[in-house]
């Protein structure tokens, strides 16, 4: 336990205790709200953050009191040892529990592991179930691959939450029979409002459903959804269906209504730290690392950045006018 003095807030009062590291940029799939189909500039592997250094920085951020960690990307799986890595991370004193984001396409054989392992949920990121609509979105043929790492998921009682990104005219037709997936699993399948890093600097065509219209959708086929108490800081509003087992999520990650709790901070898979995804970054630790710095100096820069956080996505993004958001999510790690 960290003591409170060195205890991470921002300048608004908002203490952070969850960091989410993107561990690599690369990716298998072309989500196309995410990535271009060609022409993606990867990032020389030196210029990624190692193993080792990520696990001395959440080492730096576990004294400092965060307690939960998310692995994402890129698609961390393409990651040359991830499960060695992630058995690390979770037996970092102080991390309580560690999450992880993937598409599901590599995962088909590996949750085994995952769950010995001990990772506590995987967020899973399927935007269809037809498989035609899936590949005109990922832009590959991986869905039989995704919907067995489902399967496997729910069969080793994983806890697991679905993230579609909704999309006028790509998969709303997708909605109604991903709430069917929580009638009789006890998942979480969570709708989010597409987001502009799709990684082209374009996003002229971008029709985003907002959290009001996905959520009036729902209810006119299932009148009697039901609020359920939000967990704290989550950027989820949660819901259930009455003679359902699973619940039902939707987040207004465009939107950004949740900004007044959020209790996290992102690292890009080159060490950038971003206080916001909407923020252009901050500073980047593992340049700090390489030039010697100490943990001290580490813990010294974070409550720096933390002394003049933006409020909210908004503020981040306007404070950001000069360099406009032309990033993939691929390289923030959502
Ligand atoms: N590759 C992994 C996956 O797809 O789950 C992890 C990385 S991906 C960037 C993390 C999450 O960001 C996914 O759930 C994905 O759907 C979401 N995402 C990516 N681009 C987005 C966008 N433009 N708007 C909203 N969500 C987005
Ligand atoms: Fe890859 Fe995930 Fe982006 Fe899709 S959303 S392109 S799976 S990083």
């Amino acid at each position: 336990m960290a003591f409170l003095d060195l205890m991470l807030y921002d300048n608004h009062g908002r203490n952070i205790n969850y960091l989410r590291i993107a561990v690599t940029d690369r990716c298998n799939l072309r989500c196309h709200y995410c990535m271009p189909e060609e022409g993606i500039n990867y990032v020389d592997r030196k210029e990624l953050l190692s193993f080792e250094e990520i696990l001395r920085i959440t080492e730096v951020f576990a004294q400092l009191g965060v307690n939960k960690v998310r692995i994402t990307g890129g698609e961390p799986f393409l990651r040359k040892g991830i499960l060695k890595f992630l058995r690390e991370l979770t037996n970092i004193n102080g991390i309580k529990s560690t999450h992880i984001t993937t598409n599901g396409t590599l995962t088909d054989d590996k949750v085994n592991s995952i769950k010995e392992i001990g990772i506590n949920s995987v967020n899973l990121s399927l935007d269809s179930l037809d498989p035609d609509r899936f590949y005109k979105i990922t832009r590959r043929d991986s869905f039989d691959k995704v919907m067995t790492t489902l399967t496997e998921l729910i069969d080793q009682d994983i806890a697991t939450k679905i993230n579609m990104v909704v999309m006028n005219r790509h998969n709303i037709e997708d909605i109604l029979p991903m709430i069917e997936l929580t009638k009789h699993n006890d998942i979480s399948v969570r709708f989010l409002e597409e987001m502009p890093f799709n990684g082209t600097g374009s996003h002229s065509g971008m029709k985003t459903w907002n959290y009001a219209q996905i959520l009036e959708y729902i209810k006119t086929y299932h009148p009697k959804l039901k609020k359920s108490n939000d967990h704290p800081n989550s950027t989820s509003m949660d819901y259930t269906i009455p003679g359902y087992d699973g619940s039902i999520g939707v987040i207004a990650s465009y939107s950004r209504t949740f900004c007044g709790s959020c209790n996290r901070l992102r690292l890009t898979p080159t060490g950038l730290l971003k206080t916001c995804l909407y923020d252009s970054g901050v500073f980047n630790i593992k340049d700090l690392i390489r030039a010697g710095a100490s943990n001290k100096d580490i813990e010294q820069a974070l409550h720096e950045a933390l002394s003049h956080r933006a409020k909210d996505g908004h503020e981040a993004e306007r404070k950001r006018a000069h360099i406009a958001i032309n990033e993939s999510m691929a390289t923030i790690g959502g």
